[in-house]
């Protein structure tokens, strides 16, 4: 089922005192989940991920635009039926209720014609439950699980009806990290099996990279930019996408265009020939930094820090926002620890010029 979202614009009215204006927690989204797919609404906290997702599953009705399930305009439509699954944060589970129940419990809710036979329901609840692989927990209660089989529990709920559309909102905040790692995999592989469309909320950018063919990356109830993954991370349209995805996080200073030459402090790192002298944010991916003798960026070495696989050089240089500069290299480089400064050349491709004033990405052909 393809879900498109056509000019949604969802506000508030103000809580604080004396402000009069609305709160717009959506600002005019307009994207399209092609069937099947698995979509990450990603954003840090308050940008109108949750109310995205209430707006699909019919909890809140947009101020204004249109929402559409494959070609049927749902906007109008109450939530029970636009045949939506959504998992809580929470998990939301009923403490006094089984497993069983929990996963019975929107089976049970189906009124005249819709409604199973008891026989019917029970194989229904099963089927969900083996896909989740809690199977063996039917007859516990929530408080006898842990996190994560109450997150599959809640899983399951929301899949038992086979809905059209999958919400799934932040599920794995409350888990801890090699959980959470797991639990990703595992809503990727159902999601592949049951090729439900998704929309998984998150405002971690890992996950979202690593689960969605698809990620739209929100800041303030606007929308930032739509596409994979990776497209998304090496082509980020404005300084907030190339910042808010990538671990370590690229290393952003202040530079300058001159004369055709981009510049750091008093280096000259890039030749940008065509861009206009002007003051300029400079992002520079982790591993976009080359050791190199006579590179032309001197930075100001604090350290190596092994991290697993990887080697992080950390230095600082005055004109870099970030406390640290973070260089991963390769793993057979061989750093001289004794050096007061280190030299890098830069990799073009893992160099983005930002606009100073609108932070909107400037591009440049380096020879
Ligand atoms: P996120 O899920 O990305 O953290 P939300 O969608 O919950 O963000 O909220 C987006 C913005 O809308 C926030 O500024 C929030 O305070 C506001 N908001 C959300 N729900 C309501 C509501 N029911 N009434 C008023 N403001 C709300
Ligand atoms: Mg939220």
């Amino acid at each position: 089922m393809k879900i498109v979202l056509q000019n949604v614009t969802k506000k508030f009215p103000s809580r604080s005192k004396g402000v009069r204006e609305d709160v717009v927690a959506v600002r005019d989204f307009s994207f399209e989940v092609p069937d099947g797919q698995l979509i990450g609404l990603l954003g840090p906290s308050g940008c109108g991920k949750s109310t995205t997702l209430n707006l699909l599953c019919g909890l809140q009705k947009p101020t204004s635009g249109r929402i559409f399930f494959g070609d049927d305009d749902v906007t109008a439509l109450p939530a029970e039926k636009r045949g939506v699954g959504f998992v809580f944060q929470s998990y939301a589970l009923y403490p006094h209720l089984t497993v069983l129940q929990n996963i019975l419990f929107p089976l049970e809710n189906l009124k005249g014609k819709d409604r199973l036979s008891k026989e019917a329901m029970r194989e229904k609840a099963y089927e969900a439950a083996r896909l989740v692989q809690i199977d063996e927990l039917m007859d516990r209660k929530p408080s006898e699980l842990s996190g994560g089989q109450q997150q599959r529990v809640a899983i399951a709920r929301a899949l038992v009806k086979r809905p059209r559309v999958l919400l799934l909102d932040e599920p794995l905040s409350n888990l801890d990290a090699r959980l959470r790692l797991q639990t990703r995999e595992e809503i990727r592989r159902i999601q592949r099996e049951t090729k439900i469309t998704t929309v998984f909320v998150t405002h971690d950018q890992e996950e979202a990279m690593s689960i969605s063919d698809m990620i739209v990356v929100m800041k303030s109830g606007v929308i930032q930019q739509i596409g994979k993954p990776q497209e998304v991370y090496d082509n980020p349209v404005n300084l907030f996408v190339a910042k808010f995805l990538g671990t370590p996080p690229i290393n952003v200073f202040s530079g300058r265009i001159d004369g055709g030459r981009l510049m750091i402090g008093g280096d000259a790192v890039l030749a940008v020939p065509g861009l206009d002298d002007q003051e300029v944010w400079v992002g520079v991916r982790p591993e976009g930094f080359v050791l190199d003798d006579n590179g032309p960026l001197c930075c100001n070495f604090s350290g190596v820090e092994v991290m697993g696989r990887d080697i992080s050089v950390v230095s600082t240089n005055a004109a870099c926002e970030n406390a640290a500069i973070r260089a991963i290299i390769s793993a057979e480089s061989r750093v001289d620890t004794q050096k007061k400064t280190v030299r890098f050349s830069l990799n073009p491709g893992k160099v983005f010029i930002f606009d100073r004033e609108t932070e909107a990405r400037i591009p440049f052909e380096s020879i």
